[in-house]
């Protein structure tokens, strides 16, 4: 990574009892809503968010109350010393939350897809001291969400972190938008020192799944959360189903286990070294067993090519993706794992025997 200058200050002064947690509505809906819900989270929350500008997949949705909601968020911030937090999308959304003081901006996951809109943020940014955060964009694309942070970096802001918030899918699933839990462990590992803040209610879309998604991401060692948070939420003019009451939320924070790093007692570490030596050799089994299961794969594929016969065979590859989704039962592996192994297995297969059916 190039070098950049991060000043990740801020992140630690604003813990609460070690969790850094940003709550507040999916949206501002009056002044009254606002300040409720405010002082009802201000004990364990370090930033309060309201939407104000809601950027809506459908024309006719609540498009958030605008600039009227900054009035209401300067209010929340002085009656509760709350630092504040909202999402832009444009350069003038910038010039009027930084008029009204606002300590944090968010780009939101629907405008992190576009450089340009990005870049034309970072420009108007470039140098501020406040907070920026950049949420992964709505399509699993490490590289944008990577290049949408690098832009940031290079304009000189310092304050900067991720947040986590999953991603769409055209098939439907038990998430809003699927976590792909690898993509933000693979940003991590490349920006170390950039904080990564999880969004479980953006990711679940359902209340109910937000404790397990947030003690995921602290499993996982995320540095934050953002948890969708009404006075009521099924009456919420957005997101009704995601938000969870001040109460519910801080029953999670305080049911939430936060975990190490590491742990540098010796029989951890010599159990730990023991398991991954074990695992290590696993791996290295699989790849043998994947090695040669390929060399069988490209046998059949010279055979296809003297008869001439399609490499693609539907129904032997929905045969082995149910035998193979029935043994893994009997190994207790999930079925949906199963299925995303073999249809790599699978794509890997066909790959190799296109090349030889076309000597290439
Ligand atoms: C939000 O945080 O309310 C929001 C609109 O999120 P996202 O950009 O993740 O969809
Ligand atoms: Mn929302």
């Amino acid at each position: 990574m190039t070098n950049y200058s991060i000043d990740n200050h801020w992140f630690d002064q604003l813990k609460k009892d070690h969790t850094f947690l940003i709550a507040g509505p999916c949206s501002a809906e009056t002044s009254d809503q606002v300040l409720e819900i405010a002082h009802a989270v201000k004990g364990v929350a370090s930033i309060f968010r309201a939407g104000i500008w809601k950027p809506r997949t459908r024309p006719g949705g609540f498009e958030g109350v605008g600039s009227i909601g900054l009035e209401w968020l300067r209010q929340v911030k002085e009656e509760t010393g709350l630092p504040i937090g909202v999402e832009i999308a444009t350069p003038e959304h910038v010039e009027l939350a930084l008029k009204y003081d606002i300590d944090v901006l968010w780009i939101g996951a629907r405008t992190s897809v576009n450089p340009f809109a990005v870049q034309d943020i970072a420009n108007v940014l470039k140098n501020t001291d406040r907070i920026v955060m950049l949420k992964n964009p709505v399509n699993p694309d490490m590289p944008l969400w990577m290049g949408g942070l690098e832009r940031l970096l290079k304009a000189g802001i310092q304050k900067v972190a991720l947040i986590h918030r999953g991603f769409s899918t055209y098939e439907k699933n038990k998430y809003r938008n699927v976590p792909e839990w690898q993509i933000p462990l693979d940003i991590k590992a490349q920006f170390p020192q950039i904080k990564m803040i999880n969004d479980p209610s953006h990711i679940t879309g359902n209340r109910s799944m937000i404790f397990d998604t947030a003690q995921m991401a602290l499993d996982l060692n995320f540095d934050g959360l953002m948890i969708e948070t009404h006075r009521s939420p099924d009456q919420a003019w957005s997101d009704a189903a995601q938000q969870v009451t001040p109460q519910a939320l801080i029953e999670i924070v305080h049911t939430l286990k936060s975990r190490d790093l590491s742990n540098s007692e010796e029989l951890f570490q010599m159990q730990l070294k023991n398991f991954r030596i074990e695992i290590d050799e696993l791996d290295t089994n699989i790849l043998k067993l994947l090695h040669k299961r390929m060399n069988l794969v490209e046998k059949i594929g010279y055979l296809k090519k003297e008869k001439n016969v399609a490499v693609f065979q539907q129904e032997r590859w929905q045969e082995v993706l149910e035998k193979m989704k029935q043994n893994a039962k009997e190994y207790k592996l999930g079925e949906a794992f199963i299925t995303d192994l073999y249809k790599a297995i699978h794509l890997e297969s066909i790959a190799r025997q296109g090349k030889i059916i076309n000597n290439k």
